[in-house]
């Protein structure tokens, strides 16, 4: 079972890499999710939405609602292929879903920074400075 800390990382994760939020009959992108160290106000009103209606919610291309990640039969493991966490049934055979890189292009790619959570602390944007100006 994700937490729902879990799960709105998950979707932010995502998110990042371009994939749509599926909420009911819209669906939506966002240019930004994370500014410094927290999430965007756009990404926010959209995770209290999903969680509004968690059962319609989903990531595109993924079939497992926000109300599925938040029960107990669901997990998020981190995918093999990309180290992403990825919806995986907890209960019965342990089939992970197809994780959302299948037929993302752009991922993985380990060229680029990863997506990653908001920043909370000076050094850590520090570091991925250096590592920004590294690259
Ligand atoms: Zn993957």
């Amino acid at each position: 079972m994700a937490t729902a800390r879990e799960v709105k990382e998950y979707l932010a994760y995502w998110m990042q890499l371009g994939r749509k939020l599926v909420i009911g009959d819209r669906v939506v992108q966002l240019d930004r999710v994370i500014a410094g160290d927290h999430y965007t106000t756009r990404f926010e009103e959209l995770w209290q939405e999903g969680q509004a209606h968690p059962t319609t919610t989903c990531l595109e291309g993924s079939n497992v609602t926000l109300q599925q990640l938040l029960a107990p039969n669901y997990e998020l493991l981190e995918c093999p292929r990309c180290d992403l966490p990825v919806p995986s049934a907890s209960l019965g055979p342990r089939s992970v879903q197809p994780c959302p890189c299948d037929d993302l292009n752009i991922w993985p790619n380990f060229d680029t920074v990863p997506p990653h959570p908001p920043i909370n602390t000076a050094s850590q944007l520090r570091s991925l400075q250096e590592r920004l100006g590294k690259s």
